[in-house]
């Protein structure tokens, strides 16, 4: 079965039971029979660029799909209840073991993240943080092995998603102009 966009996925309306769904949108499904309006809003994710004193910049190599064995910068989704630092700091500390310091918020960008047969539209939220050194980093959630590059070794090409083309691209562009 190919992946859908997440609307699409409603047959029947989930408070009434009809078989009544409309899309409105690509965020809006309305049921026809008792006027339900289900609003599907973009996800909040979040990634980090994170830096060490060497000017050295830390990927993870994705175990899992989407885009397995394309690298990454650490992040995730953002849970209910949890700003988008904390959700970063989390993400971080599950997949990369380290705690880091202050954040700075960088750029945004819009993305689709395809899971389980669904396309869930995202919103990516990309920080820059920096640690002194990656020495403590451990491949662990959803990483089967960690990747340290210059700043000027990493191929976009092989990042995983163009959201994150989008943050490379403004980060290079602030640091030029710094
Ligand atoms: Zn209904």
């Amino acid at each position: 079965m190919p992946d859908i966009e997440r609307v699409h996925v409603y047959r029947f309306c989930p408070r009434c039971g009809a078989e009544a769904m409309q899309v409105v949108s690509r965020q809006q499904v309305h049921c026809g029979a008792c006027g339900l309006d289900m609003y599907h809003n973009p996800c909040a994710a979040t990634a980090l660029i994170l830096l060490d004193r060497e000017e050295q910049v830390l990927l993870v190599e994705r175990a899992h799909d989407p885009a397995r064995g394309k690298l990454a910068f650490p992040g995730g989704f953002v849970d209910d209840n949890e700003s988008v630092e904390e959700a970063l700091r989390r993400e971080v500390r599950e997949e990369v073991g380290l705690e880091v310091g202050p954040l700075q918020f960088l750029a945004s960008a819009p993305n689709t993240y395809p899971y389980g047969g669904l396309i869930y539209p995202t919103l990516d939220l990309f920080f820059t943080g920096r640690v002194d050194g990656f020495h403590a980093a451990q491949p662990l959630d959803g990483v089967s092995r960690l990747v340290v590059r210059r700043i000027d070794a990493v191929d976009p090409a092989e990042l995983a998603f163009d959201s994150m083309r989008r943050a490379w691209q403004a980060f290079l562009d602030r640091r030029a102009q710094a």
